[in-house]
């Protein structure tokens, strides 16, 4: 099994660096200084980097690595990804040698066409598409598409560490608790996370059990979050629909 270290960078992006011995794999790297100094510090070489899609808060920092480290880039094919190498489009499985580990790439359409998330050794990188108590906005995609997808990475193991791309779940609890107030797993999960903000601790990943416990983008098909998305959209009565209203919800909220 490989380390995972986490690596904030902009003001709410965890930027995700695996390593094993002395050689690395980074995920979704936004700003490369962050990952170059980690890289120098602990003396590992870049063998590969994964982009799930092509904001440049998920890749801005690919060329600058580049230049420094001869390393593959894994990336969406019908996305414009730097120095991409590896063309990507679901479905295919990635043998990273360096970590002695495969990842099964998801395609996840949705918050942008092209969206790819990684799933290998209990650990799923899904970039902008599930975070924390909440999910991705929908840019470029369909509610359907996102919807599909979200409900593609709940079928994952409840015990996958769900390893996201920014550091909002707080805020998305707020939203989760208008949504469900009668849930006590979420309102247990909104204490717990209060206070490690608190602390200023991450609270990435988290599981895909406790999100289908608590993230109400999950949870299309409870009653209470039928009951709630009706009450902004009246037609919200099966999962896609349902999905749909929350998302529209979310957005003004
Ligand atoms: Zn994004
Ligand atoms: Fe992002």
């Amino acid at each position: 099994m490989f380390d995972i270290v986490q690596i904030p960078a902009f003001k709410d992006n965890y930027i995700w660096l695996l390593r094993k011995g002395r050689q690395a794999v980074v995920v979704d790297p936004g700003d490369a200084q962050p990952v170059l100094d980690v890289l120098a510090r602990d003396e590992l070489r870049l063998t590969d980097i994964l982009v799930t899609h092509h904001h440049a808060d998920h890749q801005g920092g690919v060329g600058r690595l580049l230049a420094q480290h001869r390393a593959e880039v894994h990336g969406p094919s019908n996305e414009p990804i730097a120095g991409r190498t590896r063309p990507l489009v679901g479905g295919e499985t990635l043998q990273l040698a360096s970590l002695g580990a495969a990842f099964q790439v998801l395609a996840v359409p949705g918050h942008t066409l092209g969206h790819v998330a990684y799933y290998g050794a209990g650990c799923l990188f899904c970039g902008d598409t599930l975070f924390g108590g909440g999910c991705g906005r929908v840019f470029e995609g369909t509610a359907e598409q996102m919807f599909a997808s979200l409900t593609r990475l709940a079928a994952l193991p409840d015990e996958t560490a769900v390893y996201c791309a920014h550091e909002y779940t707080e805020a998305n609890l707020r939203f989760a608790l208008a949504v469900e107030p009668g849930n006590d797993r979420l309102r247990k999960r909104v204490e717990e996370v209060a206070l490690a903000r608190a602390k200023s601790c991450s609270t990435v990943p988290s599981t895909i059990g406790l999100e289908k416990e608590s993230n109400p983008f999950l949870r299309c098909h409870a009653p209470a979050v039928i009951a709630a998305a009706r009450r902004h959209a009246s037609g919200a009565t099966y999962g896609p629909a349902v999905f749909a209203a929350l998302r529209e919800w979310k957005n003004g909220f």
